[in-house]
């Protein structure tokens, strides 16, 4: 199938190095890929593994999709950045294609997924004292516990998790804490001052968790009531991940600012995006927010490609098939460590048992040839390529089965 990449360095040696150079804010499994296409990467000795993880669902698209790359290489030969100062033929395409993909009537397109937060938190902030009348340097925006939306100061200073947060402050204020899934707290929790309830509907890296059936409609009803915008962070849920292009779609509900990044761009070049409408985006004006490389046409030509190969090729209606089938799949899988098998789409978790760890899974699984990561100590993510075949899925529970049965019983 692959010829063994050549590598310039030994194995040990991009470990060593690595450990020796680089900061160590990450602790990755001890594979060294070289290269991808579709649901496979390589390493660097040229073994083949199903990718489980799709770099936390940007490259739903799956790895080095065609389509995207060539869209790449075109665009990357003729011109890459012209900063916001001046127009690119690229950015009203990419409009174009968004708002009729997502049904948005406003675009602000950013590059990582803790800008497009960011940029939410500021937007509504304006809107809440343009629009809303809330007195000045008072505006509160509620946001869930064990939620992840990126690591800025602003963004973890909102975090419930000590690892994302202790040692960062101090941080900026006007955020509100509520239980995750709880949409009476939610109510609770908003006065005259609340501009916005930011939430995931489904959090990705507090382990896949799944709120309860109605939860977003109500908040969303809740939201209306009482004149306070709905953030959905759907940097991880959307593009597909969950079976509909958004997942806010699983509730029939619209958001009033969507945040998408990861797969927007199928892993290839950072692409984030706020979507919204002329009421909310409209209060910002020129000079009050921006960003060097957001909206460059290198990054508009990639996420309208990746937007196009995710519709064309129907990768969200292959997410809710295949999705469905690994689902009940894992839910057959039978051991005393498991605790919950669930998911939504091709968005899958096993969550163990307390006194069973997830990390030795994520490394037995890696040795057979699956690569998953955990998420906390107890959940293992698993979240291949949308692009994954019913073969695919298959070949991945025999090694899920294989090492489960490895493991120790208790
Ligand atoms: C990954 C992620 C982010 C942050 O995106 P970055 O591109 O890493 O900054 C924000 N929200 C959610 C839900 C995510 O999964």
């Amino acid at each position: 199938m692959s010829a063994p990449a050549e590598s310039p360095l030994a194995p040990a040696d991009y470990l060593e190095i690595e450990d020796r150079l680089g900061a160590h804010n990450y602790k990755p499994l001890d594979v060294i890929l070289t290269r991808g296409e579709g649901v496979w990467v390589w390493d660097v000795e040229g073994k083949r593994y199903l990718d489980c993880l799709s770099a936390y669902s940007a490259v739903n698209q799956g790895h080095c999709h065609p389509r995207i790359v060539a869209a790449l290489t075109e665009q990357a030969g003729r011109l890459t950045l012209t900063s916001r100062a001046f127009r690119n033929d690229q950015l009203a395409l990419f409009y174009r294609d968004v708002c009729r993909i997502t049904r948005s009537h406003k675009v602000l397109p950013m590059n990582s997924g803790a800008e497009a937060v960011e940029t939410a938190i500021k937007t509504a902030r304006k809107w809440g004292y343009q629009v809303k009348g809330v007195p000045a340097g008072r505006a509160e925006i509620v946001v869930c516990a064990n939620n992840f939306h990126g690591r800025t100061i602003a963004i973890v200073g909102f975090s419930t998790d000590p690892a994302a947060r202790d040692g960062f402050g101090p941080f900026a204020p006007g955020f509100k804490i509520v239980p995750f899934g709880d949409a009476d707290a939610l109510e609770e929790a908003i006065t005259p001052d609340t501009v916005a309830f930011l939430v995931e509907p489904i959090q990705g890296e507090a382990g896949v968790v799944i709120p309860p059936k109605g939860y977003l409609g109500r908040v969303r009803e809740i939201c209306n009531r009482h004149d306070v915008l709905l953030i959905l962070d759907e940097i991880q849920t959307g593009l597909g991940r969950t079976g509909r292009l958004l997942a806010e779609e699983h509730e029939g509900i619209e958001a009033d600012l969507t945040l998408i990044g990861k797969a927007l761009s199928g892993g290839v070049y950072p692409v984030s995006a706020v979507l919204s409408n002329s009421e909310v985006l409209g209060v910002l004006k020129p000079g009050e927010h921006g960003s060097t490389f957001g909206g460059n046409p290198l990054a508009c030509a990639v996420a309208r490609a990746a937007l196009t190969v995710l519709i064309e090729e129907d990768m969200i209606g292959n997410a809710r098939r295949m999705g469905a089938h690994f689902l009940s799949a894992l839910s057959r899988l039978r051991h005393p460590s498991i605790r919950e098998v669930r998911g939504v789409g091709l968005m899958l978790a096993i969550e163990l048992h307390p006194s069973f760890e997830a990390r030795p899974l994520a490394e037995a699984l890696k040795e057979r040839g699956l690569l998953c990561k955990e998420t906390h100590a107890h959940t293992l993510r698993i979240a291949p390529p949308l692009v994954i075949t019913r073969e695919q899925v298959d070949w991945a529970m025999e090694r899920i089965e294989a090492a489960f049965a490895a493991l120790p019983q208790a």
